[in-house]
């Protein structure tokens, strides 16, 4: 490839430097620790809800319990009044009345035990009553909290876009500056590997960190300074400077 004066290729490394910044923004983006509460936060309103709706279903079924027992109350009532109009009915022979004393009797016997039953149901209503207000202000937070994680995870998500915008504006200022046939091996070299320039520094490559071997760098010490070097390993575009120390 064609020679590249040694201050351009110096800025290939203010460009790999936006480029790993784009990337961290990237990651960023797709392990978001914000979008993790997010989904945190709506798992726990799914939880509340259910139970909230568990609840809710409790408490109609109490309710139609109640209004169950009140029914056949009334309707033991009814006959209780029945038994006693009749009672008070002077035409009733001797083997009615006791009869109707002993039906009287059952009746009683019946209310008294559907109104335990209801009493019961009465009271298992009013904790479920109590559940119910519970589970609703548990829902409620977990609304709450779920908005709340939901605005720090667009805030996170905005910042990130305002750094990528800020990257992607310094990256096509630092563009203008290389020739066609560097920037298309850069970014070529940058989609397959990661890298696509690294600084050569210490006898290694900035990029994938190998050590080059003597005969290597014996050559690359031989080389024109404005020779356009890739590394032997990964073959990112290998960019010499003073901290170079060839
Ligand atoms: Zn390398």
């Amino acid at each position: 490839m064609n020679n590249v004066e040694q201050p351009i290729q110096a800025k290939l490394l203010d460009l790999a430097a936006v480029d790993a910044e784009l990337t961290r923004i990237t990651h960023r983006r797709k392990v978001l620790p914000e979008q993790q509460e997010v989904e945190r936060f709506e798992a726990e309103r799914t939880s509340r809800k259910d139970a909230a709706v568990k609840v809710e279903i409790q408490l109609d079924d109490l309710d139609r319990d109640i209004r169950k027992l009140e029914t056949e109350v009334d309707a033991v009532r009814k006959r209780e009044l029945r038994d006693r109009g009749m009672l008070e009915n002077s035409s009733v022979g001797a083997k009615q009345l006791s009869e109707l004393q002993h039906e009287l009797g059952s009746l009683e016997r019946r209310r008294n035990a559907l109104e335990d039953d209801l009493l019961e149901v009465m009271e298992r209503r009013e904790a479920a009553v109590a559940d119910h207000e519970h589970s609703g202000a548990n829902l409620t937070k977990a609304e709450q909290d779920l908005v709340e994680a939901q605005r720090r995870r667009d805030d996170a998500l905005a910042d990130l876009d305002v750094a990528a915008q800020r990257c992607a504006g310094d990256r096509e200022k630092l563009l203008t500056a290389f020739p066609a046939e560097l920037l298309s091996v850069y970014d070529k070299q940058r989609t397959q590997h990661g890298v696509g320039a690294a600084l050569l520094q210490a006898r290694r490559c900035g990029a994938c960190r190998i050590e080059l071997d003597r005969g290597e760098i014996a050559r690359i010490a031989k080389a024109a300074p404005d020779a356009v070097l890739r590394c032997p390993e990964c073959g990112a575009i290998m960019v010499r400077t003073k901290q170079s120390g060839l």
